[in-house]
């Protein structure tokens, strides 16, 4: 690395520039390196060349990550007015976005098309016919259901259309004089292996085939969805490692078939830290129990939702350390981030960080008790941007 990049860029996550950030913006923090999303992106792109990346808001709809997506000449992935909105604000060319919840209200649909959204996901023919009165100017991808049990969450429970019928509901959409883009599925978040992803891809390439033998209409793309992993406490595959099988069954493909993926997690988590300080300390029962500043009602929500264990660490090296509690600050017992941690003894200001923890953090947190959500600081979203805080949403 040369030095005049060094000068340009920091590295958010070590600790120096942690307390540094922590004096200039308080605590609790979000920390979101913007080089991080960068990598984060090229990397799934490297794993999935061909593949047009949108970059699913929910886990983290941050303006700093949306335009680091954005530069890095990738597309966006909507589910909500909230989102379609966001975006809006931000002035995003529609035409990068894609509208991909498969239950919507008219309202809904109605704010997507103001904004020049026209790509929506129906996965039942109720949710169909909602689109006849904007039939010339949306199309849909059709959300094909493959349930996906070793998920950490298995998102075809809640939706999609079980293959076999998915034939009869393309036909449906015709009927009503739909245009019927093509097929997209999610295996769920976290995958644990590519299995589903390819056996989902397999299955799509049949359809598609079938559907435009019948001339059901263009079915020129297939959108496979999200759920690509990253290492928490427990570590997950390399991407490359894990994307060899699915470019493999993509590979199978028609030449003519544009293949969009909705990476959510992959870019989002490992691109941001949390940072909590100590409130305060207490002996119970042989061992110190410490009572930060965020907890499962804040970031570490997604311990809760997202089944996630974030690796911890205390700022504070110390050569002794014992077994720990950290307690979140609201006065619910169930607000403990864990009971076993090795830490050395720590006082009131000491800083705990979280890593891996831009996915289903912050997005799922509360102000529950009146303890205000953490923070987000973006750092790096430009060379020689040192840190801007970004009051939002
Ligand atoms: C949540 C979600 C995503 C993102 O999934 P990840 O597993 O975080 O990559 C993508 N698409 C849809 C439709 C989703 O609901």
């Amino acid at each position: 690395m040369s030095t005049a990049r060094q000068a340009r860029f920091i590295d958010p996550f070590e600790p120096r520039e942690i307390r540094r950030l922590v004096a200039e913006f308080g605590s609790p923090l979000l920390i979101v390196d913007c080089e991080r999303v960068r990598t984060q992106y090229r990397q799934l792109q490297e794993a999935l060349p061909g593949v047009d990346l949108h970059y699913a808001l929910k886990p983290l709809p941050h303006p700093a990550v949306i335009r680091t997506v954005l530069e890095e000449g990738g597309f966006l992935d909507l589910a909500t007015t909230g989102e379609v909105e966001l975006v809006a604000r931000l002035g995003v060319d529609p035409k990068l976005c894609i509208h991909t919840h498969p239950i919507k209200r008219d309202s809904d649909i109605r704010a997507a098309l103001a904004r020049g959204v026209r790509v929506f996901v129906a996965d039942n023919p109720d949710e169909l016919r909602k689109f006849v009165p904007y039939a010339r100017e949306a199309e849909v991808l059709l959300r094909v259901s493959f349930r996906s049990p070793g998920a950490v969450s298995d998102l075809s429970r809640k939706f999609g259309c079980d293959p076999e019928a998915l034939l009869t509901l393309a036909r449906r959409a015709k009927d009503l004089g739909l245009c019927v883009r093509g097929l997209s599925f999610h295996v769920g978040s976290q995958a644990p292996d590519p299995g589903k992803h390819v056996e989902a891809i397999e299955a799509c390439t049949k359809l598609l085939a079938a559907a435009r033998r019948e001339k059901l209409g263009p079915c020129d793309t297939l959108d496979i969805g999200g759920g690509f992993p990253i290492d928490y406490s427990a570590r997950a595959p390399s991407i490359g490692y894990f994307c060899a099988p699915i470019r493999a069954a993509l590979a199978k493909l028609p030449k003519r078939v544009r293949v969009i993926a909705e990476p959510g997690r992959y870019i989002a988590g490992p691109s941001a830290i949390g940072v909590a300080s100590v409130m305060g300390r207490a002996r119970r029962e042989g061992r110190w129990w410490y009572y930060l500043d965020d907890g499962l009602y804040g970031s570490y929500s997604g311990q809760l939702f997202d089944h996630a264990r974030y690796p911890l660490e205390s700022l504070k090296r110390g050569k002794v350390r014992e077994p720990a509690v950290l307690a979140g600050p609201t006065c619910d017992s169930i607000d403990v981030i864990t009971e076993n941690i090795l830490l050395p003894e720590l006082d009131s200001g000491d800083l705990i960080v979280g890593r891996a923890m831009g996915a289903y953090t912050w997005a799922s947190a509360s102000e529950f008790n009146f303890f205000p959500r953490a923070t987000v600081v973006s750092v790096n979203r430009t060379p020689g941007d040192r840190g801007s805080v970004l009051a939002i949403l």
